[in-house]
């Protein structure tokens, strides 16, 4: 359940509903927003309460039950769409849809920079790159490490691009942390509930995929995870699923994103390059995805895919993706946004 405060209710007035919710035994999630503030009751069992408890004290406005089992992700616990400030320019969720791009992996530090430079060039506004790589295979690479967090690090100093990496265990949240902007937390982790919690902790985005299989409502559970414990800087990633089609790598779920538009404030992103696996049909389903509603495009660019230590075959060469990033414009101009 949520309570929503009248508009200027007095700190005292959102004191005393505070306390009543914890005397009662539930947790409370506050959201103070420019308008009117609304307090979060958090518990499993919280549709026992009886509305009327709350609707009685003074500054409450209303008390709006909220259905589904995400309740900091839904739609109903923040009516307006949740923006994120990233870097000294990007707000992911705002008006201009934000495209992240780079390597699927850093592979040195020369490749990287002619990366982010060009990507720079081409409009781009985050930097990703994999340096902890969720393999299949315990033989294929698995990423440079720490070494490639420096040259990512490197790349946002020289382009003023902020970046986005993959974190897989907690145990790597403090190193990633002192590197990166965003942690990009992979479609294989969706469900890694002591990863997400601890993500919880940090102050900074968490990008979240959806499951290799994964349903919406998992995807949204995964991103609940992560609200409850205080960090509200969670978007979430349609990135394809696995179905019983095997003409693509995965099946892009175009119906995710005005979906999830829908059920969920946070921003929503579409990653048409692990949702199809084909370069050729990454452009395509990038702007189907604009014209959807994606706040956020994350895209796979590297200076020679056909050398690409991991995903080249669904990588974008630089030219390709200033291109597409040039009839993204008018997609986005129809839509009401810009890029
Ligand atoms: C990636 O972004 O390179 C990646 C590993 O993606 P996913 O988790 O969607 O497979
Ligand atoms: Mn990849």
């Amino acid at each position: 359940m949520i309570i929503v405060m009248k508009q200027g209710a007095a700190p005292t007035e959102i004191e005393a509903v505070v306390n009543r919710v914890e005397e009662l035994g539930y947790k409370v999630h506050l959201s103070r927003g420019e308008a009117r503030t609304i307090v979060g009751i958090i518990g499993a069992d919280d549709y026992l309460l009886n509305q009327d408890t709350f609707e009685v004290l003074d500054g409450v406005e209303k008390t709006v039950r909220i259905m589904q089992p995400y309740k900091l992700a839904s739609r109903d616990f923040s009516g307006a769409a949740s923006e994120i400030p990233v870097g000294p320019n990007a707000v992911i969720g705002g008006k201009k849809i934000v495209v992240m791009a780079g390597p699927c992996s850093v592979e040195s530090r020369e490749q990287i920079l002619e990366t982010a430079h060009a990507i720079k060039e081409a409009g781009a506004t985050v930097l990703r790159g994999g340096a902890f790589k969720p393999r299949s295979s315990p033989y294929s690479f698995q990423g440079l490490g720490e070494e490639g967090l420096k040259f990512l690090a490197e790349a946002r100093e020289q382009t003023g691009l902020p970046i986005i990496t993959e974190v897989m265990s907690s145990d790597d949240i403090e190193l990633i942390g002192e590197y990166t902007d965003i942690f990009q937390v992979g479609a294989r982790n969706n469900q890694n509930y002591s990863l997400l919690k601890a993500l919880g902790k940090t102050n900074k985005p968490v990008f979240l995929k959806r499951g290799i299989s994964g349903t919406i409502q998992e995807l949204l559970m995964g991103a609940e995870y992560i609200l409850s414990g205080g960090n509200m800087q969670v978007m979430v990633c349609e990135r394809g699923i696995r179905t019983y089609e095997t003409s693509t790598r995965n099946t892009f779920d175009i119906n995710a994103i005005p979906l999830l538009k829908g059920l969920t404030h946070l921003p929503v992103v579409a990653d048409p390059a692990h949702g199809t696996g084909q370069w050729e049909l990454v452009g395509p389903v990038a702007k189907a995805a604009v014209a959807a509603g994606a706040d956020a495009l994350m895209i796979e660019v590297h200076p020679n895919p056909s050398k690409a230590w991991s995903d080249g075959a669904q990588s974008l060469t630089p030219e390709r993706f200033g291109q597409l990033m040039a009839e993204l414009k008018p997609i986005a101009e129809a839509v009401g946004r810009g890029i």
